[in-house]
């Protein structure tokens, strides 16, 4: 007996009342299509009065604890470590003060694993004293230190071979607010042999090996510069959808995505829908979750419509980079659950809609040093361009040297749909520098020679260094289809997926960019020491930095198909399984840059491409379960109950007409209903096959192996029912068809 995966509140309404399945579509459309915009009650004051109100800011500390305390917090943050546990029962003390003035009753270690989402584990502040009554308490030790039992998230084996638990421990660097009632502090969380099960922890290694690499490399110029930090604006697009219509739609409920459905005759053609007017039930919601993000001091800045219909896009302000990785989280966290009071779903996914663009997020991505310099802003004189130009050649080399890995950090199955698609970059990693960069590379090409350059030169060519255009105004928009876009002050990684957690990418970037810087200032020093002059030395490592990387610049159409020939000719890798991508995870040259940089380490390398390849599986796994069902109990029953009513309809001509005439007029008719039955006989046998390769791919145990057959056996299944589904949607009677249709899921606001 085959099992069913889902029991709809839906399914069981519709056996209770004896309705049929296409009523509930119905009822969903007219639902959807009356609903009015919900009223926003807007703070009666200016967002700036009530920006970050449940944020224990710096602000709050000096408000809430002692001298000594606050600047304990302080030294943490700078110098990126534990606090002081002698001190740590005060700031406990402090910080739960001014939770429970705040309203709050419960706190939590609010942390990243693996899974992509964040969690979360209330605890009451109250606890019972001794004489029966009940007291508030919170001590240094829960504040610095918890021990969920989270022994169900993903810990790629790590805590069943190494250790049996792990614990999560306050990162002060990023302040804890409070959310609904609950004072979440935010954490990372280890294994008790140490190492990382979450996203978190090497994002903050990361961060800390990129300062450290660019002080040494900024100290040439500048003795000034003590830390430098990464700044990340993460510009988030996601779709909307009625919820009426998306509980109709079990596919959409339990995959985040449509497994099925025709194209709607109008969709994304006229550009229509981009940077147009924005729907007032969908201004309702922007404005309600930005008034929420306000009070979590998440500076959330632009709004507007995306390309495809229902598809829109917020950025904020962007900030330190482990500061904004956890508000990317928090922010997705809110528009979830503001939406549901617009009686929207907001999807993340990737691509939800086939045929439709699907959803990124762009990570712009920047070094500031603590004198206030952003390293890729070309500056006002020869010093600080050439400042300039080390960090940015050394960006560029990163990303050839490690396009793999920077690859495997944004694979996903969602982001598989989407990349190469013509909507999204393709999986060749390459960077667009715009016309000007590129000639000013150029030109230092050229003109830096092996010897020793004449003072004339070195002056020329300081000119020139000194001549980069401070702004180049149009270079943010000039090439969309580039993965790693140089946006005139920033680089913009563009290959990344709407959904994931934007650590994963940017622990891959920092630490490669790290590596670079190092590379460069030794390059640097072992000429110095053979008595080239610093200036020289410094074009000269900018020179060879620049050729070594040449094959990596491309200004062109990354999604054209002569690219991809380029791109290849050009030695670039341009892998499309995602499973194939993964395993640059565990490369040789993967290995050796983590761990010498001491972000991963072998262990914790190995255990995230586990997990990578357990959610691919586990993901085609639930897809190919729901389409099966909706494959079985909704379609081909429909599509029955409509052969019939043709059957009955030629059986009428026959009775009515002479044979001559009913032969003439039967035609289109038979012609649907042998239609009908071989595409509902392939539906019918391609889904037992797919159940049959699903039971051979289980009985799997290693997990390398068991994504691939799931790859390779089952998910291809995914596309052919799909397209018989599709096509039987175009010949059965609207009236009959169960499931809300992609101009319904698509227009309705
Ligand atoms: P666009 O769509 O043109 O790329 P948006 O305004 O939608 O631009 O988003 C740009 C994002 O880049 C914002 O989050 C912005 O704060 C961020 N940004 C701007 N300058 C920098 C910088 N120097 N470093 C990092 N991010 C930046
Ligand atoms: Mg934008």
């Amino acid at each position: 007996m085959k099992k069913n995966y889902f029991c709809d509140e839906g399914q069981q309404m519709l056996i209770k009342n004896n309705l049929k399945m296409s009523t509930l579509r119905f009822r969903a459309v007219e639902k959807a299509t009356s609903r009015q915009p919900m009223e926003v009650k807007s703070p009666s004051v200016k967002t700036s009065e009530y920006f970050g109100i449940n944020v224990f800011t710096k602000k709050k500390m000096q408000e809430y604890l002692s001298q000594e305390a606050y600047n304990s917090v302080m030294e943490a943050i700078r110098k990126g470590e534990k606090v002081d546990r002698k001190v740590s029962n005060q700031i406990a003390s402090g910080m739960k003060a001014w939770a429970i003035d705040r309203g709050a009753t419960h706190y939590t270690h609010w942390f990243h694993p693996l899974t992509g989402a964040t969690a979360e584990k209330h605890d009451a502040f109250f606890e019972p004293a001794s004489d029966s009554s009940v007291i508030e308490n919170f001590d240094g030790g829960k504040l610095v230190q918890q021990e969920p039992d989270a022994s169900s998230l993903p810990s790629g084996g790590m805590r069943n071979t190494f250790e049996a638990r792990g614990y999560t421990a306050w990162d002060p660097s990023s302040p804890a607010f409070i959310m609904g009632n609950t004072l979440s502090i935010p954490s990372v969380y280890i294994s008790f042999k140490g190492d990382s099960l979450d996203y978190k922890t090497p994002l903050l290694r990361s961060l800390e090996a990129v300062n450290k690499a660019a002080v040494g490399l900024c100290n040439y110029f500048d003795k000034n510069v003590s830390k430098v930090t990464v700044g990340l604006g993460c510009e988030q697009e996601y779709f909307l959808v009625d919820d009426a219509l998306f509980n109709a739609r079990p596919d959409l409920k339990l995959t985040d995505r449509t497994l099925m459905g025709h194209s709607s005759a109008k969709d994304q053609q006229l550009s229509d829908h981009y940077f147009g007017y924005i729907p007032m039930r969908v201004t309702a919601f922007m404005h309600e979750f930005e008034i929420e993000a306000y009070k979590l001091g998440i500076p959330v800045k632009t709004r507007h419509n995306e390309v495809a219909p229902n598809q829109y896009e917020c950025a904020p302000v962007f900030e330190e980079a482990n500061l904004a990785t956890d508000h990317n989280q928090l922010l997705m966290t809110i528009m979830k659950k503001v939406a549901k009071k617009h009686n929207f779903k907001v999807l993340f996914h990737e691509k939800p809609y086939k045929d439709v663009n699907g959803s990124g997020k762009h990570c712009n991505w920047s070094l500031i040093t603590n004198t206030g310099i952003n390293l890729f802003a070309p500056g006002k004189t020869p010093k600080t361009n050439m400042l300039f130009l080390s960090f940015f050649v050394a960006v560029i080399k990163g990303v050839y040297e490690y396009q793999d890995l920077l690859r495997s950090s944004i694979v996903s199955l969602g982001n598989e749909h989407r990349l190469g698609a013509s909507e999204a970059p393709p999986a060749i990693m390459s960077v667009f520098l715009g016309e000007e960069m590129n000639k000013i590379l150029e030109e230092i090409v050229t003109r830096v020679s092996g010897r020793k350059m004449s003072p004339d030169e070195k002056t020329e060519l300081k000119l020139d260094v000194g001549n980069i255009p401070e702004i180049m105004p149009d270079n943010t928009d000039r090439n969309r289809t580039s993965p790693f876009a140089f946006t005139g002050n920033r680089f913009e990684f563009r290959a990344v997926g709407s959904s994931i957690n934007v650590a994963s990418p940017l622990l891959v970037l920092n630490t490669i960019v790290a590596s670079q810087l190092i590379e460069f200032k030794r390059e640097v020093d072992k000429l110095i020491e053979s008595g080239v002059k610093k200036d020289e030395a410094i074009f000269q490592v900018i020179k060879k930095f620049t050729l070594a990387a040449k094959n990596v610049r491309f200004d062109g159409n990354n999604y054209s198909e002569e690219w991809a020939k380029e791109a290849e000719k050009l030695g670039l890798t341009n892998v499309n399984d995602v499973l194939e991508a993964l395993t640059a995870i565990v490369s040789p040259e993967s290995r050796k840059l983590f761990t010498e940089m001491k972000v991963l380490n072998e262990h914790e390398l190995e255990a995230r491409l586990e997990i990578e390849m357990e959610k691919y599986t586990k993901k085609i796994q639930i897809e190919s379960r729901v389409l099966g069902d909706l494959a079985i109990n909704h379609v081909l029953p429909t599509v029955y109950r409509y052969q019939n009513v043709l059957i009955e309809n030629v059986k009428g001509l026959k009775e009515v007409f002479s044979d001559g005439d009913y032969e003439k007029l039967s035609v289109t008719q038979l012609e649907s209903i042998r239609e009908i039955s071989s595409r509902a006989a392939m539906v019918n046998i391609k889904v037992n096959n797919m159940i049959d390769a699903r039971r051979k791919a289980n009985v799997i145990e290693e997990v390398d192996k068991k994504a691939k057959e799931y790859s390779n056996e089952v998910k291809p299944y995914l596309d052919e029912i799909r397209y018989q589904i599709d096509h039987l949607e175009m010949i059965v009677d609207d009236e009959m068809w169960p499931l809300p249709k992609y101009r319904e899921l698509l227009f309705i606001r």
